[in-house]
């Protein structure tokens, strides 16, 4: 029996030493939706003590089942079926069904979409555990950020068809902005967006690189200002996997097998627009990108885990001139520094998803308390305040954000390496 959770001491330190009650206040908004759902807490110990739970069970199924099947999974890979479908390797469907069996595909959503509306700080940690067990795995339950931005920017009848399947597991989903000619210069999207007699909107054009570009519910930043370049004339959209949607290949990688990268031909695919017009790259887009890069500092903390466990059971195991090679000094400074690395890059990667649920949730309080927006001059100077710790919180996370990606990416590379 293996637990991911309760084997990692630093996992618990930490646990026990964040702030969760105040990031759980920010969540449940001073825990009101107690008072409309059962599942949800009524206070910061019951919502402690979710957590706990939850992380508990995760930790449990990537200790005894998801790990087990990585490396069949690796080996495996993806199948392009004639008909365009992709099949995942075996592994990978049986462990998303039980991701799904345990509840946690929606674990920062609202509890009106049946989600967990759990911090970030604990979807970090979840990551990592999920990682830890299997990095392709982890590439599609990481992406519950789709499901994230249509909540954050979707009309709600677009939330109300999507965000239930996700939060059940039913659906996937797949960040869709790459091009063929547009990488790291996203301003240079050509994938067009245009629209029919009656107003409706299609995709029409390539994209590539897109993890799990099969799953049943796509992202797509396109063109939708044919006569605007750059970045202003991007929007982004929702579509369903559908006829018109073409896998035309999945790329041949050098590692995580299990997690089919895709390239997509969209003929003419009927789509919904996301919030506003051209602010598909400008507004809704970074807001992903920041939880993606997030979630590959967690991905990296899990693989960096991994890897340092191997390391730590080898040289405890492997004799040379009669003793265990981590007596050698060479060897156990080796060791030490990993976990040092390890730990520092947790200690940021965490600090920044708290600090990332402290200004969501300012964010959310000032748009949604109308007490705030009254003429009482109290309620004026709190909201200032508030206004004013909002903007602080949003330049640590601008700074935090890419520092975690960095820095645990860089980390778990040398320490796999070693
Ligand atoms: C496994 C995998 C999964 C992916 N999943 C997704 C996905 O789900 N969705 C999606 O939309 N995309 C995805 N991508 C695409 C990924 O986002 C792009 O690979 C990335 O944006 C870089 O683009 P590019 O590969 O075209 O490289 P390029 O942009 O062509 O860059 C080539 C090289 O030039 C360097 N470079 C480029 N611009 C600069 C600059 N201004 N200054 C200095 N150096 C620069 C880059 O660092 C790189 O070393 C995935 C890629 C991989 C490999």
């Amino acid at each position: 029996m293996a637990n991911f959770y309760r084997d990692n001491d630093d996992i618990q330190f930490l646990f026990r030493h964040i702030d969760l009650g105040e990031l759980a206040a920010v969540c449940e908004e001073d825990f009101k939706f107690s008072n409309e759902f059962d599942y949800a807490p009524v206070d910061a110990d019951e919502a402690i003590q979710n957590y706990d739970i939850v992380l508990d069970s995760l930790g449990q199924l990537s200790g005894d089942f998801i790990a087990p099947r990585a490396e069949d999974v690796d080996r495996q890979g993806n199948t392009l079926n004639e008909d365009g479908s992709v099949t995942y390797a075996k592994g990978i469907r049986e462990s998303l069904e039980k991701l799904a069996q345990a509840e946690v595909m929606g674990f920062t959503l609202p509890h009106r979409f049946g989600g967990l509306n759990f911090p970030n700080v604990v979807y970090s940690m979840a990551i990592e555990i999920v990682s830890r067990a299997d990095a392709a795995l982890m590439n599609i339950f990481g992406l519950q950020g789709i499901a994230e931005t249509i909540n954050a920017f979707a009309t709600e009848e677009i939330k109300q068809k999507y965000l239930h399947d996700f939060s059940a597991g039913k659906v996937t989903g797949a960040m869709v902005l790459t091009e063929p000619d547009a990488g790291s210069d996203l301003q240079a999207i050509k994938l067009r967006a245009f629209t029919d007699d009656n107003g409706n909107w299609f995709l029409h054009g390539v994209k590539r690189f897109i993890t799990n570009g099969c799953g049943d519910v796509l992202l797509v930043l396109a063109r939708s200002e044919l006569d605007r370049s750059g970045g202003l004339g991007l929007s982004l959209f929702v579509c369903d996997r559908g006829p018109t949607v073409h896998i035309r290949r999945l790329e041949d990688k050098l590692g995580i097998h299990g997690s089919p990268t895709c390239e997509i031909f969209f003929d003419n695919t009927p789509c919904e627009i996301i919030g506003e017009r051209q602010r598909g790259l400008v507004t809704y887009v970074m807001a992903l990108m920041n939880g993606a890069r997030i979630g590959i500092a967690d991905q990296s903390m899990g693989i960096a885990e991994a890897a340092f466990r191997v390391a730590r059971d080898y040289a405890a195991s492997r004799k040379q001139f009669a003793v265990a090679i981590e007596k050698l000094p060479a060897v156990r400074d080796m060791l030490i520094d990993m976990k040092i690395a390890i730990e520092a890059g947790r200690a940021l990667l965490y600090e920044t998803s708290r600090i990332v649920d402290i200004e969501v949730g300012y964010a959310k309080r000032l748009e949604t308390d109308s007490r705030l927006r009254g003429n009482d001059n109290r309620d004026k100077a709190e909201a200032k305040q508030l206004k004013n710790d909002s903007r602080k919180y949003k330049r640590y996370t601008a700074m935090l954000t890419p520092m975690s990606k960095y820095y645990c990416s860089e980390m778990c590379n040398k320490i796999a390496y070693d």
